[in-house]
């Protein structure tokens, strides 16, 4: 990976960490506790605390990207960024602009 490809991947992981900390900041609001005094019926509220689980365990797999994607941000200038962790062979360029947190290569990753 080149220097302009690595630029390129950096604003690209700039981009998608803002987009989630801005996607997680509207999901936070989602799943302000349900209020069993609120208007809705029996039916809408059964129906708001599934969906706030669903947002919860979505919300927990943000963060959880979120983070990755920090430290994919923090360790793109260190000679070993793109370097797979298992074989230590490069990471294909096409997958890390996918998933810029990736440590393994598509091989070793598929292994698993
Ligand atoms: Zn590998």
């Amino acid at each position: 990976m080149d220097i302009k490809q690595k630029e390129l991947l950096k604003s690209k992981i700039e981009q998608q960490i803002e987009q989630y900390i801005d996607d997680i900041k509207g999901m936070e609001e989602m799943t302000q506790p349900v209020k069993p005094e609120n208007s809705l019926g029996r039916i809408s509220r059964m129906d708001a605390i599934n969906t706030k689980g669903v947002l919860e365990s979505s919300l927990r797999n943000k963060r959880n990207k979120l983070n990755k994607l920090k430290v994919a941000l923090q360790k793109i200038n260190e000679p070993n960024f793109g370097i797979c962790d298992n074989c230590e062979t490069p990471i294909q360029e096409g997958r890390l602009m996918f998933l810029p947190e990736s440590t393994k290569c598509i091989k070793c990753a598929a292994r698993r």
